[in-house]
């Protein structure tokens, strides 16, 4: 019989998330049984910390759920053909150190994964964040050649990605975040223009600084008072792909802004909020592009890897403070 250990929702977030709001909870787990729904026993290797988590806890939880969010499991016993003892998954079966399933719930990593590659990258780069990224620039964005693209929250899991195939793609890139550090590090995976959206006297004329001629693409991780000027600085039949609004998903009371009506009518802008699932049946084609650009080092990644699993709250709470370069990870 295995103890698994998995952390709730204690209290709704109130504003930015404490550690008082998760409870370390202990949950048995029923044996495996032959032709039973109890097919597959996993074990949590790395746990995905993700903003998403935010605002869908207070759409989808109810206080006493089990945290929702994605991991990369091993299977540890297997009455199932379809998945063999030691073989790595994608599951969403939320913070849990154990879990049991029928294989129906379960993504193999693609077969082709190479053996010396992090396996945590199929939470990153090669999987969900990297995906949006390629969906929203493809599809929402529909970069070109030649074009300005510009993403914020650059630093992180999906931005830095943007940023990558935005070049990969033959655009100019400008890319923001909240630390000197992280602006190194986007210059070093080949922004052209980068700065720190904290320190700079004016977002308005830094943004008008990186690209004089303004923007054909935004790809907004952030929304709020950033996208707010930054959406004056489009191009004419610039395209807005809606991401994220990482800066509003904590306030507990609705921020109220200029509206976009003005900018859009004069310059003729297409702004289209987007969900990474609507391209699910094209999830195969994504992940064999992202894992070829990674292998072939056409494509950087970095990883901030938080050890423990009692970490977990501590690790989304660091996410949201901005601590991670790269995609916010557990190791169990
Ligand atoms: P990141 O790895 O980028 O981590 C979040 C980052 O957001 C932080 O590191 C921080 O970086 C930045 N941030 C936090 N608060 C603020 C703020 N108030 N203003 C500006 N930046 C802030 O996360 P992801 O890459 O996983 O996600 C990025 C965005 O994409 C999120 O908004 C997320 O909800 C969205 N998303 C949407 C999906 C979809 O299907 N539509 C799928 C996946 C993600 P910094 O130091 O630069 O401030």
């Amino acid at each position: 019989m295995v103890i698994a250990k998995a952390w709730a929702l204690k209290k709704h977030f109130d504003g930015f998330p404490k550690t008082s709001d998760f409870d370390l909870k202990k949950i048995e787990l029923p044996n495996l049984k032959d032709g039973g729904e109890q097919k597959l026993l996993l074990e949590s290797v790395f746990l995905s910390v993700d903003p998403y988590m935010r605002p869908y806890s207070r759409r989808d939880m109810k206080e006493g759920d089990i945290m929702i969010g994605t991991q990369v499991a091993r299977v540890v016993e297997s009455k199932n053909p379809a998945f063999t003892v030691d073989a790595f998954v994608v599951a969403a079966r939320g913070w849990r150190t154990h879990f049991i399933s029928d294989g129906k719930d379960l993504q193999l990593l693609p077969s082709n994964w190479p053996e010396s590659l992090p396996k945590s990258l199929a939470l990153g780069t090669v999987g969900m964040p990297g995906l949006t990224a390629y969906f929203g620039l493809l599809e929402v964005c529909k970069m070109k050649p030649g074009e300005t693209v510009l993403v914020n929250a650059a630093a992180g899991a999906v931005g830095s990605v943007v940023g990558q195939l935005a070049k990969i793609g033959g655009c100019k890139v400008v890319g923001c975040a909240g630390s000197d550090d992280k602006v190194a590090y986007l210059k070093k995976i080949g922004f052209d223009e980068a700065f720190n959206y904290k320190t700079v006297k004016s977002l308005d004329e830094a943004l008008r600084e990186a690209s004089p001629d303004g923007y054909d693409c935004f790809f907004d991780n952030v929304g709020g008072e950033f996208a707010s000027v930054a959406i004056n600085q489009m191009k004419k039949y610039g395209r807005i792909a809606v991401c994220g609004a990482i800066s509003q998903y904590n306030d507990s009371v609705p921020q109220k802004g200029p509206y976009v009506q003005l900018p859009m009518i004069f310059n003729e802008l297409r702004m289209e909020g987007f969900l990474v699932t609507r391209w699910n049946n094209r999830r195969e084609e994504g992940l064999q592009a992202l894992l070829k650009w990674v292998v072939e080092g056409k494509v950087k990644c970095h990883e901030q890897v938080t050890k423990g699993f009692e970490n977990m709250p501590a690790a989304f709470i660091g996410m949201l403070k901005g601590e991670n370069l790269g995609k916010a990870v557990v190791k169990v």
